[in-house]
């Protein structure tokens, strides 16, 4: 099959333009998050370009456990590739960041970041291998819905060095759907796995289209992961549902 991975056009990457003004200005406007499922939302741009010190507990630890070559997949602004740089511990050795979005690959660029990669993570024309692959501020988003998340499980498999290792963070909705017993409530779930949501950004006048962004619950990202041959373990949980997960090729 002939399949085409995309980019975005910048005409349709709100997040890209945040990012892109932010890095040249050092202010930026409203990044608008939609959804038909919750309140309008708002990501301050000044969050996508957080250092160590501001970044949660689960995005420290993270950073914290990356060695060898690493992999920033859907990187942003780049601030987890830029702070591994920042910290010369010497326990990382060449740090590469890919991205879909043009905007945001030029804003790391003009950061300092050397190896930044300006395509679909899913593309296999991108065919390095890495010791760690970093998926942050809820990674399993890239996988869209859980019927593809084999997909993105099986490619990440691909892009590991042996003995390499997946740092995942994602957050189990199923508080928002619960009722007073503790029971999913199904219809409102439709038949859809609760964990998978639909958003759209705007940033002024850039409106970018709806995509589809996938939480899961840890359980349900173990066994994924293990029927795509991985070991999974959870590192460490936050107040509110997130964690941080580690995959490892099975022995
Ligand atoms: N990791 C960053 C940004 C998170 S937002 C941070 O923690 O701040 C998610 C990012 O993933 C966006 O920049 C988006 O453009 C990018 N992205 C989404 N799907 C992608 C894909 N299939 N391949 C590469 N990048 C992707």
């Amino acid at each position: 099959m002939n399949q085409t991975y995309q980019t975005l056009a910048p005409e349709k990457d709100p997040m890209g333009a945040a990012i892109a003004e932010y890095q040249q200005k050092g202010k930026a406007g409203k990044l608008r998050v939609l959804s038909e499922m919750f309140d309008e939302d708002e990501i301050p741009v000044d969050y996508l370009f957080r250092t160590y010190d501001e970044m949660p507990a689960i995005e420290q630890r993270a950073l914290d456990l990356a060695y060898g070559d690493v992999l920033d997949a859907g990187a942003g602004s780049g601030c987890h590739c830029l702070a591994l740089q920042a910290q010369k511990r010497g326990k990382v050795g060449e740090l590469t960041a890919i991205d879909i979005s043009p905007l945001s690959c030029d804003a790391m660029r003009a950061q300092g970041l050397k190896n930044v990669h300006c395509s679909n993570l899913m593309d296999p024309g991108f065919d390095q291998k890495f010791d760690t692959i970093l998926l942050l501020m809820n990674g399993t988003g890239l996988a869209g819905k859980l019927e593809r998340l084999p997909a993105l499980l099986n490619r990440l498999a691909q892009l590991l060095k042996k003995g390499g290792q997946v740092l995942v963070d994602s957050s189990d909705l199923r508080y928002l759907y619960e009722d007073e017993d503790g029971d999913l409530d199904m219809e409102m779930l439709e038949g859809n796995y609760y964990g998978e949501v639909s958003y759209q950004m705007r940033y002024k006048n850039v409106k970018g289209e709806y995509f589809d962004w996938l939480y899961t619950d840890f359980d349900t990202l173990r066994t994924f992961a293990q029927n795509c041959g991985f070991d999974c373990e959870k590192v460490i949980e936050g107040d509110h549902y997130e964690f941080l997960a580690r995959l490892t090729a099975k022995e």
